[in-house]
């Protein structure tokens, strides 16, 4: 007996909207006629408050569980946006970082194919002819009869104000002059056809052919030398010859043309070939527990953890090859993708047409037809950066993530996810394996792989024994006598000229990020610190004043230093420029590259200075944290750091770990090739556990930074959660900040949260917008995120009643990677 299914006449919609109160399924009636077509992930367009409104369907029923619900307005002619996996995993995402479940489908969809109901007016009837009856009303008639009738209230409300324009269309509309109506734009990338010639059985009769005319035979002959098929546009630039001669080939029955889908490739330079290695013992342990979790097809987690230049990325590829092998997929997350090209080319050149990538440079169209690609399952090997995460991949068998360390993976708009996180969720649910590498894990991974959650796979070695470099420490207390501290020390100056003079190359490292403005003791090398939040204080010149950004804590700057009692403090802060300068000044001659947010403003900037580099053209790079990852150039035997102490400087409980993580990668650029490499780091403070380590020691430098953060409640030990508030007015941020720390103590009574703040952020004012912040830590997210969210809302609605109010905003950032 067949039974059909029920028909399923209700769905469960998620309106698009980032309002936090509209976060949760609305049921409507689905169209008799419909029916087919309403699937979970479709696109519909629903009326909601007296609107229409776009909205993604996340379930189907046979029951409606109100009475009298609405009907979908439109079904939109597009696949399903998303499945249910997909739907799983943003809802993983809405509930942990706490942003409205139609802000995490986004992360999902198909690139370009995002679409907005827009509100238009257009002319009914004879309306221009008529008196609209006020000055505003005339004009806006005016208006849309020269726009040819329809305009969107958007560009209306550009025009003539938004304050206005509303009530006098409303009066229009009532007059008859005008109605409205919802659509929807357009999306911002499609599918792009191209007119492809082939060649039909028909053109293999060479008689066919002689009796031609010369043009034709030409096209012709043109065509059967490339195989039969062509793009029209092509050959016809190749042979010189008119669409008529086409058409009347065509008539003949000699070829055919047709409109076909193409997939636009990015151009990623071209793929150097890549060497298959034979594995070392130590890559071929990694590869085979990795491999062996494969096979079983059990979600694992493996930290990856492998000194620079140890052959972490052919561990990748070859547990990726066992991974297509079984039919399954691949996604490879790199850092920063515009910076590491190397990377991305090693995964083409091993993988030639099975590779996607994706990421923020591509255009539109490019995107939109890599994850189409992927979706479609024509490439099996996803590359690319953070967001690449979300490509569609079915039976996906593995994800890499390389440098797992790196804060970039996490998004810095809502949805503030952090890719590590997120793809462990996903590979749990695909029962997928997950690689985690990195020469300098991050704590949280460590502390997991300690607790056993992950399988921590060492690689203590550089490839063929090479040695890592060796590194010297220099004191700057000590250089420069009394006046004022030179920029370059000697043993740096002196390391260069070696360097240069043996023929070899380069790399000086400034970091930059962060702030220019701490204060540290010139004799003793002590940066100052909060004595209740183990941060570093800013140095604010407006008040003269230092302040911690956790917790609001402020101090005057002492006279002489309070750890020694006898060095002055002094600001910091130094620019590339200057660095390149003095290095010039002692090296006249030799060729600098310096790469900076300055010089590399236009598009494929760092490419063309990085290619330089390799290619030898100059012998010194100097450049900020742009250069510090991934780069394999086999001539580097000198690596200078010119401040180690900037990252320790940032008002941030990780600032110690960012150093050691920062200070190991560059120095990782020294000596990969045949000629053992060297680094030097000037520092203030050479007795700073993250520095010191730096000459050996490392894993207790480790153990005891992880130690300190359990017994100051920091993450991973719990989890953080970094709330802004921010307003146009100063005093409004004050006092809302205020306010909601009340409302969070209240809240957040009985779950053990600790609340700080709050205090001014450090960034503490961006975009004409004052920032405050306030922390919360606690030992289980699950249990305080609907709390969280309640207390937003309950803000939100106290904001309202006083002046301003309204421009206030508050922003949540779960598991935070900056405090700025
Ligand atoms: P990591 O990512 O760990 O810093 P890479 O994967 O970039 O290291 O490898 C460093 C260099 O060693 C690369 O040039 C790579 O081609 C080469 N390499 C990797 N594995 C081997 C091997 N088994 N034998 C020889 N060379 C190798
Ligand atoms: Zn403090």
């Amino acid at each position: 007996m067949i039974v059909s299914p029920a028909p399923k006449s209700y769905a469960e919609v998620i309106i698009d909207s980032a309002v936090r109160d509209l976060d949760r399924p609305f049921t409507y009636a689905v169209p008799t006629e419909e029916e087919g077509k309403v699937q979970v992930g479709s696109m519909v367009l629903v009326p909601f408050s007296g609107r229409l409104s776009l909205g993604y369907v996340v379930g189907l029923h046979d029951r409606a569980d109100v009475a009298n619900a609405k009907s979908i307005a439109r079904v939109l002619d597009e696949p399903p946006l998303f499945d249910f996996d997909s739907q799983r995993l943003c809802s993983w995402i809405a509930g942990h970082y706490l942003c409205p479940l139609s802000q995490a489908f986004k992360l999902v969809m198909p690139p370009g194919r995002g679409r907005k109901v827009k509100q238009f007016v257009y002319l009914a009837g004879a309306g221009d002819s008529l008196c609209a009856g006020s000055e505003l009303g005339e004009q806006i008639l005016a208006e849309l009869s020269q726009a040819g009738g329809e305009l969107s209230v958007d560009t209306l409300k550009r025009k003539f104000g938004a304050g206005v324009v509303m009530s006098e269309i409303g009066m229009l509309e009532g007059a008859g002059f005008v109605c409205r109506k919802f659509a929807l734009t357009r999306p911002a990338a499609s599918a792009k056809s191209r007119l492809v010639v082939r060649a039909t059985p028909a053109a293999s009769d060479a008689s066919a052919l002689e009796k031609l005319p010369v043009r034709q035979r030409d096209i012709m002959e043109e065509l059967l030398a490339r195989g039969g098929i062509e793009f029209q546009s092509d050959l016809l630039s190749h042979t010189g010859a008119s669409g008529a001669s086409l058409k009347s080939l065509a008539k003949k029955e000699l070829l055919e043309v047709a409109g076909e889908e193409v997939l636009r490739r990015p151009w990623l330079g071209s793929a150097a070939e890549e060497e298959r290695h034979t594995p070392n013992p130590a890559q071929a342990q990694a590869i085979e527990r990795i491999t062996d979790a494969v096979e079983s097809g059990v979600h694992r987690v493996f930290l990856l953890d492998g000194v620079t230049g140890s052959g972490k990325t052919e561990v990748y590829i070859r547990a990726i090859e066992k991974v297509l092998e079984r039919g399954k997929g691949a996604i490879v997350l790199v850092p920063e993708i515009s910076l590491t090209p190397q990377t991305v080319e090693r995964f083409e050149s091993r993988f030639p047409d099975q590779v996607a990538v994706l990421h923020s440079r591509l255009g539109p169209g490019e995107r939109f037809d890599q994850w189409r690609g992927v979706r479609e399952g024509r490439y099996r090997v996803v590359v690319g950066a953070r967001s690449a995460l979300f490509a569609p991949m079915s039976d996906l068998g593995i994800i890499a993530i390389d440098e797992e360390h790196e804060p970039s993976y996490k998004s810095d708009t809502s949805p503030r996810y952090h890719a590590r996180d997120v793809a462990e969720v996903r590979a749990r649910m695909a029962g997928a394996v997950l690689v985690l590498g990195s020469a300098t894990p991050s704590f949280e991974s460590i502390t997991r792989a300690r607790a056993g959650a992950y399988e921590r796979l060492v690689m203590p070695g550089r490839i063929d024994n090479r040695p890592l470099p060796e590194v010297e420490l220099v004191d700057m207390r000590r250089s420069g006598g009394a006046g004022q501290v030179p920029l370059l020390s000697r043993p740096m100056l002196d390391a260069l000229s070696r360097t240069v003079s043996a023929g070899d190359q380069a790399i000086i490292f400034l970091n930059r990020r962060g702030f220019a403005n701490y204060m540290q003791c010139h004799a003793c090398g002590a940066i100052m610190g909060c004595d209740e939040c183990e941060v570093s204080l800013c140095y604010h010149s407006r008040g003269h004043m230092m302040l911690c950004h956790h917790c609001g804590k402020r101090w005057a700057v002492p006279e002489v230093c309070p750890s020694c009692g006898a060095g002055p403090m002094k600001q910091f802060g130094a620019g590339t420029q200057r660095v390149e300068e003095e290095i010039a000044a002692h090296l006249p001659g030799v060729n600098l590259i310096r790469m900076d947010a300055d010089t590399t403003t236009t598009k494929d900037a760092h490419w063309h200075l990085l290619g330089a580099f390799r290619a030898g053209e100059a012998q010194i790079l100097i450049g900020t944290q742009m250069i510090a990852k991934g780069l394999d150039i086999p001539g580097v035997t000198l690596v200078g750091v010119i401040n180690a102490d900037t990252a320790l400087a940032l008002p941030d409980f990780r600032a110690s770990e960012r150093t050691y993580q920062l200070l190991t990668q560059v120095s990782g650029r020294a000596g990969r090739g045949l000629r053992p490499g060297r680094v030097v780091i000037q520092t203030f403070t050479p007795e700073h556990p993250a520095i010191r380590a730096m000459t050996g020691g490392m894993e207790a430098f480790i153990e005891a930074e992880i130690t300190s953060r359990s017994n100051a409640f920091y993450p991973p030990f719990v989890d953080l959660v970094n709330i802004t508030v921010t307003s146009p007015e100063m005093a409004a941020a004050a006092r809302s900040a205020e306010r909601l720390r009340k409302i969070l103590d209240t809240d957040l009574q009985g779950t053990g949260a600790i609340v700080l703040g709050p205090a001014p952020a450090p960034l503490s004012r961006l975009r004409g917008l004052y920032r405050w912040h306030i922390l919360v830590k606690s030992a289980d997210m699950e249990q305080i995120a609907a709390r969280l969210n309640e207390a937003v809302g309950r803000f939100y609605d106290y904001a309202h009643t006083f002046p301003h109010g309204k421009d206030v905003k508050v922003s949540m950032d779960v598991d935070p990677v900056s405090l700025l």
